[in-house]
């Protein structure tokens, strides 16, 4: 049962912020994940402010500079089926493609999939968890087969995005408006980690809003995500991998691998990196470099078994990379 709350829907973004920037306030996008959360009272909510009046967060544009700007309220359909993002950043068309089931990619948008909640069993659920102000992380101890197997404690969520390992993996900048003015923060900075404060999931301030996601020119990038998950319909990942490699002749000269299901955070594998970085793809490179990417794995009891599923995946991603 839900409380009872106002619901305002602004019809710009200056009053947007200032609807958001005071106590009890939740931003409303497509509501995919939000309403789930207030039913299973992760959130409390006062005020709905729905932001999905504010047209200029909306659509996909090219840059002067030859990159991309998506807006927050872009719908994850529009992501997957933009011809400029399948075409010159395959891998966040092939992210968008695999989120959930087509009702929820028409009603979710970009901005709510970098900012969603959680998916943890125990924080989704009547537990009074670390990450809901108590004093334990009870997958620790508990069901944790879905849990992260790196960059974990004191909390093992994992980082339930698909979109956001794909971005990071093309150093996407998130443009955010907030009661200070507005600032550009790095993909791969804007999601914090349990470590530094188990509490929160993204650098937001109270009344930021997420505008817009900045993409840089994608030249001669290749790319590719790879989502493996329990069931072929709708669900979340299991593993993933969002690769952007560049090549000079057979050489691989530029290497982004971000990993999903993996970390509390999209997780970007520098040890994979490198592993790649100055190598020509033969079996052995791609065996090694699938080694280093769980080379500092620390599995819970019942997530082992995620080890060998992510070098799996990484070795064929790889291989495929390697062909395309
Ligand atoms: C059954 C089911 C399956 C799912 N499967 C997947 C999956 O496989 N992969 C995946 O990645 N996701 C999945 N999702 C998660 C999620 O619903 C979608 O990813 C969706 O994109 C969220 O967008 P939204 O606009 O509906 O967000 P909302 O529900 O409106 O918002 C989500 C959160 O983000 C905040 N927020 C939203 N927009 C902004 C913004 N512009 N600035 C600041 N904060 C903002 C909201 O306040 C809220 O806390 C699934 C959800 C469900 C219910």
């Amino acid at each position: 049962m839900l409380t009872n709350f106002s619901y305002i829907r602004p019809k710009t973004l200056k009053e947007a912020v200032k609807a958001l920037s005071s106590g009890g306030a939740v931003l409303h996008a497509g509501g995919t994940d939000l309403l789930g959360c207030l039913r299973d009272h992760v959130s409390d909510v006062k005020k709905m402010v729905s932001i999905s009046g504010l047209k200029e967060l909306k659509g996909i544009m090219s840059t002067s500079d030859g990159g991309l700007r998506i807006g927050a309220l872009t719908t994850i359909t529009e992501v997957a089926e933009s011809r400029v993002i399948r075409e010159n950043y395959t891998a966040l068309a092939q992210a968008a493609q695999e989120v959930a089931s087509p009702q929820l990619r028409n009603q979710g948008t970009l901005g709510g999939n970098l900012c969603q909640k959680p998916r943890c069993w125990y924080y989704r659920g009547e537990f009074h968890c670390l990450r809901k102000g108590g004093e334990k992380c009870f997958a620790v101890s508990g069901e944790n087969q879905y849990h992260c197997i790196l960059g974990g404690g004191p909390c093992f969520i994992v980082h339930p995005s698909d979109t956001a390992p794909a971005l990071v993996a093309f150093d996407a900048h998130v443009r955010i408006m907030g009661p200070k003015g507005a600032r550009t923060v790095a993909l791969e900075k804007f999601c914090v980690p349990p470590g530094v404060d188990a509490r929160r999931e993204t650098v937001l301030e109270p009344g930021e809003i997420v505008t817009d996601i900045a993409l840089p020119p994608a030249q001669g990038v290749r790319s590719s995500y790879r989502k493996v998950r329990a069931r072929a319909s709708w669900d979340f990942a299991l593993a993933g991998l969002a690769l952007a490699i560049r090549f000079d002749r057979e050489v691989v000269s530029h290497a982004r691998a971000v990993l999903s299901a993996a970390a509390p955070i999209p997780w970007r594998s520098k040890e994979l990196e490198g592993a790649l970085l100055g190598k020509k793809l033969d079996a052995d490179i791609i065996a090694k470099a699938a080694d280093a990417a769980m080379k500092n794995a620390q599995p819970l009891e019942q997530n082992g078994y995620k080890i060998p599923l992510f070098k799996g995946m990484i070795e064929e991603e790889l291989a495929i990379g390697k062909k395309a």
